[in-house]
């Protein structure tokens, strides 16, 4: 299933990445970036089929990857993407905790606690459980975890109320993981997007109304691109930023701190 890897920097080479919810947008961004920097990478979300695209793709690109079903709620796909990474070297040094749900656009007060159980348990709890089985793997080779979140969760939108909490949520993750960690030899940090165009944020930028609204903030006036993710994470899994943990790193096209 692995192919040589095609161009890009050398920075992350004899590698290996485990990236969730990768078959398209940000995720399949990141992972074509850490594969063409010479990672090994397994891409994985729920659907077989788009397993197969991702993996087919890249691979045609001549990148380095291998590929598996693993909806991030399933504690039995979850063991099977771990040993699917490790067929390659038998070790994991990167986890990209990218796969989220929203299911509900709405506030928090009409928000069922059904809802509330699918977006915490997808966005909040499956990258600590992920990373609980993953790191007897990781911790001999140092490593590097990134949890994705959302500028949701610095300036919350109305109408995402959950899905704004479980990415708030996500900040304090990485700060306690980033803690916990350390004397492991594992840093922890967070992409945290924007609006980036992909399917899961078409509801907005296809809003005109409520994207002009967003854009007023946009000192760049222009929508992301899954590809202004990937760089800051290769940037934040190699050697370059061995000295950072415990940061979240916005990629929004403004700044929204002092
Ligand atoms: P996307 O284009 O919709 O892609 C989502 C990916 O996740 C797909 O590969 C999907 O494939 C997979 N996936 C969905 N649910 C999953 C699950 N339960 N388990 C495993 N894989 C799953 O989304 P995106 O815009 O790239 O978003 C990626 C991340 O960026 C998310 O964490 C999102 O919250 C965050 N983010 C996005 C934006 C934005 O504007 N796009 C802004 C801020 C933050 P399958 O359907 O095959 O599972």
């Amino acid at each position: 299933m692995s192919s040589q890897r095609a161009h890009g920097s050398c920075a992350l080479a004899e590698k290996v990445a485990v990236i969730t919810g990768s078959t398209k947008g940000i995720g399949l961004a990141i992972a074509r970036r850490l594969a063409q920097d010479g990672a090994h990478v397994v891409v994985s979300s729920r659907k077989q089929q788009n397993v197969d695209q991702a993996v087919a793709a890249l691979q045609g690109e001549g990148l380095s990857v291998t590929g598996t079903v693993c909806h991030v709620e399933k504690a039995e796909d979850r063991e099977q993407l771990v040993a699917t990474a490790l067929e390659h070297s038998g070790g994991v040094d990167f986890l990209v905790c990218n796969a989220a749900v929203n299911p509900l656009v709405g506030s928090i007060m009409g928000t069922s606690e059904q809802v509330w159980d699918k977006i915490l348990s997808v966005n909040v709890k499956s990258p600590a459980l992920l990373l609980s089985q993953l790191l007897p793997h990781m911790e001999k080779r140092g490593g590097a975890v990134i949890l994705v979140s959302s500028i949701s969760a610095y300036i919350p939108h109305v109408a995402l109320g959950a899905y704004n909490v479980s990415k708030t949520a996500l900040l304090g993750l990485t700060r306690t993981l980033a803690l916990e960690l350390a004397p492991r030899g594992i840093r922890v940090n967070c992409l945290v997007p924007g609006i980036i165009e992909t399917d899961f944020s078409k509801v907005l930028y296809k809003n005109e109304p409520l994207w002009n609204k967003l854009r007023e903030n946009h000192q760049l006036h222009r929508i992301g691109q899954p590809e202004d993710c990937a760089g800051l994470v290769s940037f934040l899994c190699s050697p370059d930023a061995s000295y950072i943990t415990g940061e979240n790193i916005v990629v929004a096209g403004f700044s929204s701190r002092l």
